[in-house]
C-alpha cells in the first residue's frame, strides 16, 4: 500500500513548489469550477491524485515545501 499525502490549508502558503516538484499529485487551487469565475484570491494547493506519483517524488515535494505542511496522511 502505498501512503497518501495530504496538505495543511492553514500552512500553506501557495508557493507552488509541490506543483512544480509533483505536478502528477499536486495542484493549486480545489477543483471546484462550480462557483463561476472568481478565482482571485487564495489558492491553496490541493492533492487531486495521491497515488499519481512515486513516495520519492512526493517526499521530495514535501521536503521542498517551505511551511511544511505536506504530511503522510
Ligand atoms: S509547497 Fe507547500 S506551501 Fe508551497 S504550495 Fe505546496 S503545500 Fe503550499
Amino acid at each position: 500500500m502505498s501512503r497518501i499525502p495530504a496538505i495543511d490549508p492553514d500552512g500553506c502558503i501557495a508557493c507552488e513548489v509541490c506543483t512544480q516538484i509533483c505536478p502528477e499529485v499536486f495542484r493549486m487551487g480545489d477543483g471546484e469550477e462550480e462557483h463561476g469565475h472568481d478565482h482571485s484570491h487564495d489558492e491553496k494547493a490541493t492533492v487531486y491524485n495521491p497515488t499519481g506519483a512515486p513516495e520519492e517524488k512526493i517526499e521530495e515535494a514535501m521536503d521542498n515545501c517551505p511551511s511544511a505542511c505536506i504530511y503522510w496522511e
